[in-house]
């Protein structure tokens, strides 16, 4: 597989440099990566789209630019690969759902926008659990995505192809979304680093709504450094999106690997839990440990409502998605079935529906409608934003013990196909990245290690969550477990 294979993956930095200095042409960077693309995507199925020509188009582009003595951007040449839920007038905006099947968008995604300006090329559209519901891909009604380093496991979900692309190398770097731990668990499971950064950092304008109050759009990369150089492209305030935070962002990329002084770092006794896998509680200890050796203060602290992040997210995620998902009605947007005589309005919207989402997505409809009812708002929904805001204070209280909260991302490796059935042990993954959503502070997994299992290397993830806004804080302390690999 070629995510094991020897091959040095060269810093975006130098890539970008030679780019832009006319020593490396776009083109045959892509021309590169489609070659990689059509002789593995078929076992692998990251992308439901491959945009090859405008690929093609857009790097000759950039040489042209080059050649021409301008100035091309800072992501000069990088080949990036976009979640299926991110609005491209590109190909189709599918969300990996039958109901969207069809759905061309008629505008770009403000990320779409900023990343082009800055001279990337997108290679195409991934495949993800439908609308982002799921923790394997599996919930894909275009077959699942199968995870570059075992291909009878899981890549996570749910933006698992944008995390498979990056690890079977079909680009440089890759979006994904991250609702509950969509961009930081396929990441863990494919070995690769994934950032969500804090609610309201990049732009939501364009991504498919999923829980709004919980979405973000956040990079895969190769590396911490790769990952910030994208992130420094889609940072920052749109006018397009209400909830924008303005905040400074002044580009991390260039100060990234400076190492933190006096870096404290909190490990919670409740992330030490019995239930993680051998493998995942062994590299969590190895990277305490090496957190201790580059000179970290390790802090014991406790954030016991880690328990609660779980049905509160599965009351405040699916109250959402009941209501974004209002929008598919058949006649708007959406798959539009076929009326039998005599049938009426009511029976389009009923028929339209049933035929154009899966089972997950009519679980999360009718969960979140039954959760938002009357007799039971209070019960469910109203408690679920009172947990809500005790999970945000007790993560403000630990932050004042310590700069980074480290634990792992996902308690147990990639599983097999089939092996979470039932949909409260697949939520169960998320015990680790739900509250940084639900707190609405930035957290990223990168690799910290591999399980050996049936004579394959498993991928073992390693998250760090910071407070809000504290994203260099994050991303540097990041680099440095990343050195100790
Ligand atoms: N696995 C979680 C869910 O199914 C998170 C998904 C996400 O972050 N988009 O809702």
């Amino acid at each position: 597989m070629s995510a094991n294979a020897p091959t040095a993956i060269r810093p975006l930095r130098e890539i970008c440099a030679e780019v832009r200095g006319g020593k490396l042409s776009a083109r045959a960077r892509v021309d590169g990566f489609l070659a990689t693309i059509a002789a593995k995507d078929g076992e692998i199925h990251a992308f439901n789209e491959v945009h090859a020509d405008a690929a093609r188009a857009r790097a000759d582009a950039i040489d042209a630019i080059v050649s021409s003595g301008r100035d091309p951007g800072p992501l000069a040449g990088v080949v990036i690969a976009v979640k299926d839920n991110i609005v491209m007038r590109e190909g189709r905006t599918t969300c990996s759902s039958r109901m969207l099947e069809d759905y061309r968008s008629p505008f770009d995604a403000t990320v779409i926008e900023r990343l082009a300006a800055a001279g990337a090329i997108f290679i195409g559209k991934t495949n993800l659990d439908e609308f982002a519901m799921g923790s394997s891909t599996e919930n894909s009604a275009f077959g699942p995505t199968r995870n570059p380093w075992d291909t009878s496991r899981v890549p996570g979900g749910s933006s698992g192809g944008s995390a498979a692309a990056v690890a079977a190398r079909f680009c440089d770097a890759s979006l994904g979304s991250d609702t509950g731990g969509s961009i930081r668990q396929p990441a863990a499971l494919c070995g690769c680093v994934g950032f969500k950064p804090t609610y309201g950092r990049v732009s939501r304008y364009g991504l498919v709504a999923f829980g709004s109050s919980l979405d973000q759009i956040g990079p895969f990369a190769h590396s911490v450094e790769d990952a910030a150089l994208v992130y420094d492209a889609i940072v920052g305030r749109d006018e397009l999106d209400s909830t924008s935070a303005d905040a400074p962002c002044d580009p991390i990329a260039p100060r990234v690997r400076e190492p933190l002084a006096k870096l404290r770092v909190g490990v919670p006794r409740e992330y030490r839990s019995e239930a993680n896998a051998p493998a995942v509680a062994e590299i969590l200890e190895k990277s305490i440990a090496a957190a201790r050796a580059f000179g970290a203060e390790i802090v014991d602290i406790d954030l016991p409502l880690t328990d609660i992040g779980i049905s509160t997210y599965y009351v405040i995620a699916p109250a959402e998605a009941s209501s974004n998902l209002a929008r598919y009605d058949g006649i708007r947007y959406g798959h539009r079935a076929t009326l039998a005589p005599g049938e009426d309005l009511e029976d389009l919207y009923s028929k339209s529906r049933a035929e154009g989402f899966g089972p997950e997505v009519e679980r999360r409809i009718m969960l979140g409608t039954y959760v938002l009812s009357s007799g039971y708002y209070d019960a469910y929904y109203k408690r679920a934003l009172q947990a809500r805001r005790l999970i945000k204070d007790e993560f403000d209280r630990a932050f004042t013990k310590c700069d980074v909260v480290l634990g792992p991302t996902s308690p147990v490796p990639a599983f097999p196909f089939g092996g979470k059935s039932d949909p409260l042990s697949m939520y169960l993954c998320d015990v680790y990245t739900v509250n940084t959503n639900i707190a609405g502070i930035p957290g990223i997994s990168i690799n910290g290690g591999f399980a050996e299992e049936g004579g394959k290397r498993l991928p073992i993830g390693i998250q760090l969550q910071a407070p809000a806004f504290a994203e260099e804080t994050l991303l540097r302390a990041a680099a440095m477990f990343e050195r100790c690999d």
